[in-house]
């Protein structure tokens, strides 16, 4: 096992405005941002000068095998500070032969040139944040973009990867939009496969405190599918996804052979990663840790950790194992799930133990097992596919009540 991790995360915060339903750390720049210079260049530029100054500040580090560079909206940047951000990590930790490089991009944030500027930067595979091809839907949920860009967006990474520019790419979607229905949930699926992404991620509408989204939930203004709907459209996904040639090889990710996501299987897996900038998560050894999420707290905390040459989370001594829960809710995300003996054995259990606790939580979820919502193939405990993972809040949900038995 590497003793340093081999991922790293960068966050680019700017965005040109924020949508409806986010509530990440973002800072919305407006539409006429420009990162190299004129407008908002040198607030973007003097991010950057931290975020740098963070990825230097680590000492003792591995040559790394995934890059991800996500936001906000990183497409704002200009290839030459991409290349940048890339050459730093290749000459400060190293960056290994055919490692993954991914770069999130928003339709209408980049062109033809600027994507081949990427591409020409190291980046070799990239997410687009389409969420939707419904102009309407778009519209009420903020977005800057709208079908044309979405096609246009499509369109480019499509050739990309024919020409054996980039290694591959993922289409992002998100289910039961407000105002949405059956129908342009369908038309949404059809949509974005007719366009053959090697990868999607379909996540869940979930409305957040504090968001554009919430006052209208609590004020009546829009109409959200109810769960039924929302059940019925989840059915909808995994039976064109499927029939498309997807395998969901996470609760909320779909790809063709040989194009899962290499850097979001670190987390899922529980195995260590580095994070830069603001508002990021790390867990380069266990522990997690986020940095503050306004930027003049992150750029107080940049320069502390500097002069102090690590913060505490950072450091091999403080090295912990993650929760065990939090271990096995993320694996149950996984189409494989978690073989619970071998697990428990990582966490120090002897055999005694590891019965006794596993016999446990397996009556907890006995009313899933019945059901087939929950499977086992010997030690190997695994939702089922589309119930079981289309239910997954109540099974991970009820693992608390194990945690709460055991402890
Ligand atoms: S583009 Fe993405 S990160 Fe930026 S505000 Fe919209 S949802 Fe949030």
């Amino acid at each position: 096992m590497n003793k340093f991790p081999r991922s790293a995360y960068i966050h680019i915060p700017f965005c040109h405005r924020r949508c409806f339903y986010c509530d990440f750390a973002v800072i919305p720049v407006g539409d006429k941002v420009q990162s190299l210079e004129g407008f908002g260049s040198e607030m973007i530029k003097n991010y950057l000068h931290f975020l740098f100054k963070e990825i230097l500040s680590i000492r003792d580090k591995a040559p790394l095998s995934t890059i991800y560079i996500g936001g906000g909206t990183p497409s704002i940047l200009d290839p030459k500070q991409i290349s940048e951000l890339i050459g730093l990590f290749k000459n400060n930790y190293g960056v290994d032969y055919g490692a993954e490089i991914t770069m999130e991009v928003d339709p209408a944030s980049f062109n033809k040139e600027s994507l081949y500027g990427f591409i020409d930067a190291g980046v070799n595979r990239f997410s687009l944040g389409a969420q939707s091809f419904n102009n309407q839907i778009l519209k009420i949920a903020g977005r800057r973009h709208s079908l044309n860009d979405v096609q246009y967006s499509c369109e480019l990474l499509q050739e990309a990867q024919l020409q054996g520019f980039i290694k591959s790419w993922s289409f992002d979607l998100i289910q039961d939009f407000p105002e949405s229905n059956k129908k342009t949930w369908e038309d949404d699926l059809y949509k974005a496969i007719s366009y053959s992404p090697p990868h999607m991620s379909i996540y869940d509408l979930s409305i957040e405190k504090g968001t554009v989204f919430n006052r209208f939930k609590n004020s009546g203004k829009l109409s959200f599918p109810d769960s039924d709907e929302s059940y019925e459209n989840s059915l909808l996904k995994s039976q064109i996804l499927q029939k498309a040639g997807y395998e969901r090889y996470e609760i909320s990710n779909y790809s063709i052979a040989g194009h899962q996501s290499r850097h979001n299987r670190v987390y899922w897996k529980g195995l260590g990663w580095w994070a830069f900038g603001q508002g990021s998560t790390s867990s380069p050894f266990g522990s997690k840790f986020t940095r503050p999420r306004v930027s003049k707290e992150y750029k107080n905390w940049v320069d502390q950790q500097h002069d102090l040459k690590l913060e505490d989370s950072l450091l091999k001594i403080n090295n912990k194992a993650v929760d065990l829960d939090e271990r096995i809710m993320l694996g149950m995300r996984l189409k494989e799930g978690v073989n619970f003996k071998r697990l428990f054995f990582e966490n120090g259990w002897n055999r005694e133990k590891s019965e006794k606790n596993l016999m446990k939580l397996l009556n907890i979820w006995d009313k899933y097992q019945k059901k087939g919502l929950l499977l086992n193939e010997g030690d190997r405990y695994f939702l089922s596919d589309p119930m079981g993972m289309d239910l997954s809040n109540q099974i991970l949900i009820d693992m608390f009540k194990w945690s709460e038995l055991i402890n």
